[in-house]
């Protein structure tokens, strides 16, 4: 994949708005805070690209970056902000699950998870969600810098269970060292092409 051509495209904030679906599409999706926008900085090889720890509360639309002539990078808004009225939540949702589900040139969503956290409800329904409409995802779990090899793979295995994801599908990551960035490189690889 040939990162030097990297472009932000375009926010949507309703379904009109999406661009003629030209190109394969990567989706990013996670929770507010869980290190998104520094995983995607990362992969792209460029610092600030995507702005990291944004405030959150703002309507925020799905972020469209073109990456060469290849694929559209989509980085759709943080979830499980408590503090984004429940309106507001409602309306993200109904614009992201409408996007996930109809986009004929979505090939994957990479959903990002904090490798120090317990599972999630909001990770275990968006992993669930995905299953169940047939989309394919490649779960990351990110900032494993921030924990010694034995924790790492203990926390690994309990995320695996909670969200019934195969030791073999995910991807442990980390924006500090770059660690995983070959390996989620490698599994994009496989989806777009
Ligand atoms: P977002 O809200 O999901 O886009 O999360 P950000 O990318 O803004 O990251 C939230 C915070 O976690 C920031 O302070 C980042 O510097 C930090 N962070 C993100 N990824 C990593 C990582 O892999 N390792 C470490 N040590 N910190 C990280």
């Amino acid at each position: 994949m040939d990162f030097s051509k990297v472009k932000f495209l375009l926010s949507v904030h309703s379904i009109k708005q999406l661009p003629a679906a030209e190109l394969p599409e990567v989706a990013f999706a996670g929770r507010s805070n869980v290190g998104k926008s520094s995983l995607i900085n990362k992969l792209l090889g460029r610092k600030g690209l995507v702005k990291v720890s944004a405030r959150p509360g703002k309507t925020q639309g799905l972020n469209y970056f073109q990456v060469g002539e290849q694929f559209y990078l989509v980085d759709l808004p943080g979830y499980g902000f408590a503090k984004v009225p429940k309106a507001m939540q409602n309306d993200w949702q109904g614009l992201i699950s409408t996007y996930l589900q109809n986009r004929s040139t979505l090939k994957c969503v990479v959903v990002i998870v904090d490798i120090r956290h317990e599972p999630k409800s909001q990770d275990t329904q968006l992993f669930d969600w995905l299953r169940v409409n047939n989309i394919p995802f490649i779960p990351v779990y990110t900032k494993i810098d921030k924990l010694s090899g034995n924790e790492r793979m203990k926390n690994a295995t309990r995320l695996d269970k909670g969200h019934s994801i195969h030791p073999s599908q995910r991807i442990l990551f980390s924006a500090k060292s770059g660690q995983g960035r070959d390996d989620l490189i490698a599994a994009l690889a496989s989806f777009v092409w």
